[in-house]
């Protein structure tokens, strides 16, 4: 089964209010000495693959550059990821190619080398098409500037656009959210994806949300039902405007889902690298490794090793089901049954009963999924379907580091 490939670029322009993933804004020197690491470290996978006991598959039909934002990389370091990857992969020809760009960072120069690198899929990072609303999160573009490098975008021939929408930013209304929803139809993209804002409590946002202040419009944050709300409202908007929704957050055009993405959700095998970057191999059927790189860009600088996680058969089980049921067409329980064994059905059949009766699953066909309140309620739905204890999974003997990788200067 061929490799989906990720590469996290962990680098913003801003730090957005909210956000406390593994990015931040960092010295351009610093970007090179990245690069150097993460392109070692893809040299390096097929000894990956063998310190993970996994197999080694050269052939590769997903490519995706997130962050971060991979834009603010200069055009040259960009390729050098790009030479990385197809000098150690066999990429088919006609691989899923995405690069996740903020908008206000494409420029003719940036398409151009996106063009080269064969890139033929970009994610924007939009969240909101109402100034007021990005601009209270520390967003830096426009509307005027993000509907500006779509069509930059699209008349260089880059036409398969996805855009990021977040529910439930600072002032956002049922109006406001209307109004991005009317635009991202109205622009004809073929992919959506909408996500609830979640606040880290360790974000400034997140810190004010809980102290009080106004710096960061904590006060405007809208109440968790009226998120609820507006993410009930994208799906049937976007539903009714043919952009379906095939996954939780995800919505797009008959034909046009992320290849990417779904590797996620269906199990199958993808590697990735560079800051907090997780990857999965299989090894016999279900089973497999789970590995997962720091989120700390100092360690990553650094060699640190990644750490392993052996998906035995009851983990393999557990994933199929609350990976699988993120999906709208939900899950095929026979053949769960085949590839796991009848018992994986059998042990939760009073809890996939009840569930049902509480209205949060539902059959459809041979499979089950999640209804409209199941998706609003999935994680409690997915705790209650998880059997296996993730604390007594086997670890594996820890990654040698990279030797030539070298150390962390001042940024
Ligand atoms: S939300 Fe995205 S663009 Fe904003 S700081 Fe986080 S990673 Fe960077």
């Amino acid at each position: 089964m061929p490799l989906g490939v990720y590469i996290s670029v962990p680098f913003c322009r801003t730090k957005c209010s909210f956000c406390n993933f593994a990015s931040g804004v960092f010295s351009r020197e610093l970007f090179d000495r990245y690069i150097d690491v993460v392109t070692a470290d893809i040299a390096n996978s097929e000894s990956l693959a063998t310190t993970a006991l996994c197999s080694f598959d050269r052939d590769v039909d997903s490519i995706y550059l997130g962050g971060g934002t991979p834009s603010v990389l200069a055009p040259d370091q960009l390729q050098r990821l790009f030479d990385a990857i197809h000098n150690t992969f066999a990429v088919s020809p006609d691989a899923e190619v995405t690069v996740e760009c903020a908008p206000g960072t494409i420029t003719p120069e940036i398409v151009n080398t996106l063009l080269r690198c064969g890139v033929n899929r970009v994610s924007l990072g939009v969240q909101s098409f109402v100034d007021e609303e990005s601009r209270s999160v520390g967003r830096l573009h426009t509307r005027a500037i993000t509907l500006a490098d779509i069509d930059l975008l699209r008349q260089s021939g880059i036409t398969n656009l996805s855009i990021d929408l977040i529910a439930g930013l600072p002032h956002q209304t049922a109006e406001s959210w209307r109004t991005s929803l009317d635009d991202v139809i109205a622009i004809g993209v073929p992919h959506v994806s909408v996500y609830m804002l979640e606040v880290d409590e360790d974000s400034r946002l997140g810190r004010e949300l809980m102290a009080g202040g106004t710096r960061y419009h904590a006060h405007f944050v809208p109440n968790d039902d009226a998120t609820a709300d507006f993410y009930q409202q994208a799906c049937d908007t976007l539903n009714g405007a043919g952009i379906h929704q095939y996954e939780i957050s995800n919505f797009a055009r008959p034909g046009r889902e992320s290849r990417h993405n779904l590797k996620y959700w269906l199990r199958h095998p993808y590697l990735g690298f560079g800051v907090d970057a997780h990857s999965m191999l299989h090894g016999s059927s279900y089973e497999g490794m789970r590995f997962s790189t720091s989120d700390d860009l100092d360690n990553q600088l650094n060699g640190t090793p990644r750490t392993f996680r052996k998906i035995d058969s009851a983990s393999a089980e557990d994933e199929a089901f609350f990976l699988g049921l993120r999906l709208n067409r939900g899950i095929d329980l026979r053949a769960i049954a085949e590839a796991c064994g009848e018992p994986a059905i059998v042990k939760r059949a009073p809890i996939l009963d009840a569930l049902t009766e509480l209205g949060l699953l539902e059959p459809a066909g041979q499979n089950i999924r999640l209804t409209d309140r199941g998706r609003l309620l999935s994680n409690e739905v997915f705790e209650r379907l998880m059997l296996s204890d993730p604390a007594t999974d086997p670890a594996l003997p820890a990654q040698a580091p990279l030797t030539i990788l070298p150390t962390r200067g001042p940024a």
